[in-house]
């Protein structure tokens, strides 16, 4: 029996995992995190103290005391069972690593004793040569090291009854460049906070700091794990590289906040109650439009730490699927002509004296605040866009942008009805020669009915890559594999330049003598004069507004070869180094993996395809190919007339023509492959494996098989198929 009718079979006899139902979720929410509150517990005053300035500055641990934290640190872990120790960080490869070590140690005497020591708290070293850096090392130095960010708590990761104390870190070279996608987020976001606090201080001299807000929406799709087992594409590339569309798909869109599967609500509540204990405030869960997709939120929080809470979420539904046997899908676009997943990034911006800079206000003054940080956050996005375009570039979010379903490769901005008049008014009314006796003006009426407004689902728009949805900015471009650090270090990054510049111009117009309001006021309109044609209020995935944007001169990258150049232009070369977020090398070190990155997947997944297709289906198709013609022969030997077999014959016809197509393509890809492979130039080579391979052979292929797959006996056919991993659980 094929491996997918064992799937089949085994099916109906699958349990539920039994999850326990804890206690209320206070009780043990964030029991496995070295939090504040344990630390006072755990160390000693001086310790203490010196590990929350560290926090508050994010700066590095104090040497002196990192002995001190250390021990604190095992004992509480000892106090959960924890054996080892390992630096958690984010490599550049996006998956999180690990390298753990034992607290287990012999002295010099042979005494075996359990030990931590500082220096092994605050700096590691691991080896470093198996993780892509875009030959930085090699420029630079050999090592790298990871390095304990403060800023970001400690956790305990149970795997089974094995539990690992991780330390939250990031990872350079010894020469100073970053290796990781942490680094570059801490120094981005330090980068906004400050610009963005300067900015403040024109309204109030109180804010201190401006702390940076991510809360993401993660999209999963979730199948048997027999099923997943049987798909050797979903195993090595996460998504179906052959499959017909089920003859019921999306269609009923009766998946929508329907009722969760029992097998899936179990696990749901699972990974939930794991992700508790390690401090992830996850808040929603709800099935999403296609058939076996969900999505979970967490309650926001300061940006280094939602992006460590995202990383860690999917290594632990990774995990927890495995229990239930199921698996989660965190591919962009795992089934064809289905809805893809995205990762929504909602971002804000909010003071240490607790105002959130993206709510609208309720005094004139504080709307005036807001209207600062909305425009020059729409200036940000309008120059920058390309900037933005390549922070979500990546082979498998090229399956989901601009597939009619999710936000095109074009970077727009919707703001809704209400706000986009009154950015209307703003330019109508704010004029060069208005002066002090104009206050009024700006008192522009934003303040009255806008919350509610905006928090009314109705002024939304589901179809635009950046929104302004009330209070926040969603970026819903970002993909749902991707680490939300790259697109945040870039959203930080232009804010704070964007922000710098406005800070200039508007100094530079207070200094003529203008009023500080009003010359706000002028800057901001010309803000928006400058910035409008990047705001769309229609509908993103149309193909009007693909012409339209033409016309407005917005880019509209379609592929990550091409929209990664955006990285490594002039204009990219001076925001990321006149900010000190990344060194020219550093860049194009990154641009260098990123493009490798592409190249490697397109590879594999046309490696599997040729494989599957050789192996799999091509056999199915030539064994069915087999009995027909044996029952035509059949049925002339027995003196039938043409007629009564002609049916056959048009099948086998059909079915013969699909199995040299495939195999023609198969081939031809192959050579295309080779060819690829022997170009020296990285972009040249993602480009031809894009064009050459991707683009010329990738649905060719796809096409036959599907057909395939709806012409072969379902019997003979090896693959589980749509309808298959998509409804049954
Ligand atoms: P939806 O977009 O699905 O309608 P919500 O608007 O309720 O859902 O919120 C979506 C996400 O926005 C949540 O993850 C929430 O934490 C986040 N969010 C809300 N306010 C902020 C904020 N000020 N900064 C960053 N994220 C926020
Ligand atoms: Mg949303």
């Amino acid at each position: 029996m094929s491996i997918r009718f064992q799937a089949l079979e085994n099916l109906s006899n699958k349990k539920n995992v039994e999850v326990g139902s804890p206690n209320k979720t206070t009780s043990f929410f964030a029991s496995n995190v070295f939090t504040v509150q344990v630390a006072r517990e755990f160390l000693s005053d001086e310790a203490y103290k010196s590990l929350k300035a560290s926090i508050k500055a994010g700066m590095k641990i104090d040497r002196n005391m990192a002995s001190q934290i250390a021990n604190g640190m095992r004992a509480w872990a000892e106090t959960k069972g924890v054996t080892h120790f390992t630096h958690w960080f984010q490599p550049l490869t996006g998956t999180t690593a690990e390298k753990h070590d034992s607290f287990f140690t012999l002295k010099s005497d042979g005494t075996a004793i359990e030990e931590f020591d500082g220096a092994a708290l605050i700096q590691q070293e691991p080896d470093a040569s198996s993780f892509p850096s875009g030959g930085l090392r090699a420029t630079f130095e050999a090592r790298g090291y990871t390095a304990w960010d403060p800023s970001s708590p400690p956790f305990v990761i149970e795997i089974g009854n094995g539990k690992t104390l991780c330390i939250p870190t990031i990872f350079v070279s010894y020469t100073g460049e970053s290796l990781d996608y942490k680094a570059p987020l801490l120094k981005a976001t330090e980068a906004l906070s400050k610009a963005a606090t300067e900015v403040c201080h024109y309204f109030d001299k109180n804010v201190g700091k401006v702390n940076v807000t991510l809360g993401w929406e993660q999209e999963y799709f979730v199948i048997d794990e027999a099923f997943y087992n049987a798909r050797p594409d979903l195993v090595m590339t996460g998504r179906t590289v052959f499959g017909s569309g089920s003859a019921k798909n999306q269609q009923l869109e009766d998946h929508y906040f329907g009722s969760i599967p029992e097998r899936v609500y179990a696990y749901m509540r699972d990974f939930e109650n794991e992700s508790y204990k390690l401090g992830i405030p996850l808040r929603t869960r709800h099935n999403e439009v296609a058939p076996a997709q969900f999505e979970c939120a967490p309650i926001f929080e300061e940006v280094s730490v939602a992006v460590d809470h995202n990383s860690l979420l999917m290594d632990v539904m990774d995990r927890v699927a495995r229990r239930h046997n199921l698996r989660v899908l965190l591919h962009e676009k795992p089934f064809a002509g289905i809805n893809g997943s995205g990762k929504h990034n909602n971002w804000s911006m909010a003071t240490d004296t607790g105002v959130n800079l993206l709510a609208p206000g309720k005094t004139p003054k504080t709307n005036l605040m807001f209207l600062t940080f909305f425009v020059n956050t729409i200036k940000a996005v309008h120059d920058y866009a390309d900037v933005l375009r390549a922070s979500i570039a990546s082979a498998p979010n090229d399956h989901r942008l601009g597939a009619n379903e999710a936000p095109p490769a074009i970077i727009s901005v919707f703001i809704g009805q209400y706000l986009s008049k009154v950015l209307t008014d703003v330019k109508e009314r704010v004029t060069s020669k208005m002066d002090e006796t104009d206050e009024s003006l700006l008192k522009i009426d934003i303040h009255k009915s806008i919350p509610e407004l905006l928090m009314d689902n109705t002024d939304r728009n589901r179809t635009s890559p950046f929104a302004f949805t009330g209070n926040k900015f969603e970026f819903r471009a970002v993909g749902s594999s991707a680490n939300c650090a790259n697109p945040m270090t870039v959203l930080n990054t232009i804010m704070a330049a964007t922000l710098k510049q406005f800070k200039s111009e508007v100094d530079a117009l207070i200094e003529k003598g203008e009023k500080k309001e009003i010359a706000i006021m002028h800057v901001i309109r010309e803000y928006i004069v400058k910035s409008e044609k990047v705001l769309f209020e229609g509908d993103g995935y149309s193909e009007a507004w693909e012409k339209e944007a033409v016309k407005r001169g917005l880019p509209n990258v379609k592929t990550t070869p091409l929209a990664l150049d955006a990285m490594v232009t002039k204009k990219a070369m001076a925001l990321f180094e006149g900010n000190g977020i990344y060194s020219h090398q550093e860049l194009e070190a990154r641009h260098e993996i990123e493009l490798e990155k592409y190249i490697k997947k397109v590879q594999i997944e046309s490696r599997v395809m040729a494989e599957l297709a050789t192996s799999q289906v091509l056999p199915a198709a030539i064994r069915y190919q087999n009995t027909l013609a044996n029952n035509v022969r059949g049925l002339k030997e027995a003196g039938l007339t043409e007629k009564s077999f002609k049916v056959h014959r048009e099948l086998l016809e059909k079915i013969s023509t699909h199995i040299s197509k495939v195999s023609e393509a198969v081939e031809k890809m192959t050579e295309a492959r080779k060819a690829c492979n022997n170009m020296d130039n990285t972009r040249d080579k993602a480009i031809g494996y894009q064009t050459k391979v991707k683009d010329a052979f990738f649905d060719e292929i796809r096409y036959h098989v599907d057909k395939l797959e709806l012409l072969v006996d379902d019997n003979e056919w090896s693959l589980p198929k749509y309808r298959e991993m998509l409804f049954l659980r």
